[in-house]
């Protein structure tokens, strides 16, 4: 099935610069920045620049080089906030909510990295 991606997203609106963030993180295809309304003491958000709406569209639809990039945006993000423990930290959770189901707020691909304290259950 196609994915059709609306570009007034939230997410599209802060990579075009018309809404301010503060990012953590900046590669060629993905930006890491705070979450809004953090769930924990550590919630960082890590998008791709391309105009992916969940996981299976970015899987379906980015490049390789796309998908690499992201992919080390997330462990680069855990090891600079100093969650990994390969980095002396003391681990994190990272979530990606996908369409209806999962209650996916902003139809922008965004990994949620939370750690910096016990994180909790995997569902609420
Ligand atoms: P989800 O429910 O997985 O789609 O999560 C969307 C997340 O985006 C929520 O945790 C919001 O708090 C967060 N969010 C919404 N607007 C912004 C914003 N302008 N800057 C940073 N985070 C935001």
């Amino acid at each position: 099935m196609p994915y059709d991606y609306d570009d007034q997203n939230i997410f599209a609106k802060i990579l075009r610069g018309e809404i301010p963030s503060t990012p953590v993180y900046e590669s060629e295809h993905s930006l890491a920045f705070p979450d809004i309304s953090p769930q924990k003491k550590t919630h960082i958000l890590v998008i791709p620049k391309g105009p992916y709406r969940c996981f299976d569209h970015f899987v379906q639809a980015a490049s390789a080089e796309e998908q690499l990039d992201f992919f080390k945006a997330v462990a680069e993000v855990a090891k600079q906030q100093g969650l990994s423990e390969a980095h002396g930290g003391n681990g994190y959770r990272i979530i990606s909510n996908s369409g209806p189901d999962s209650l996916q707020e902003v139809p922008h691909l965004h990994v949620h990295v939370l750690g910096g304290e016990v994180v909790g259950p995997l569902t609420a």
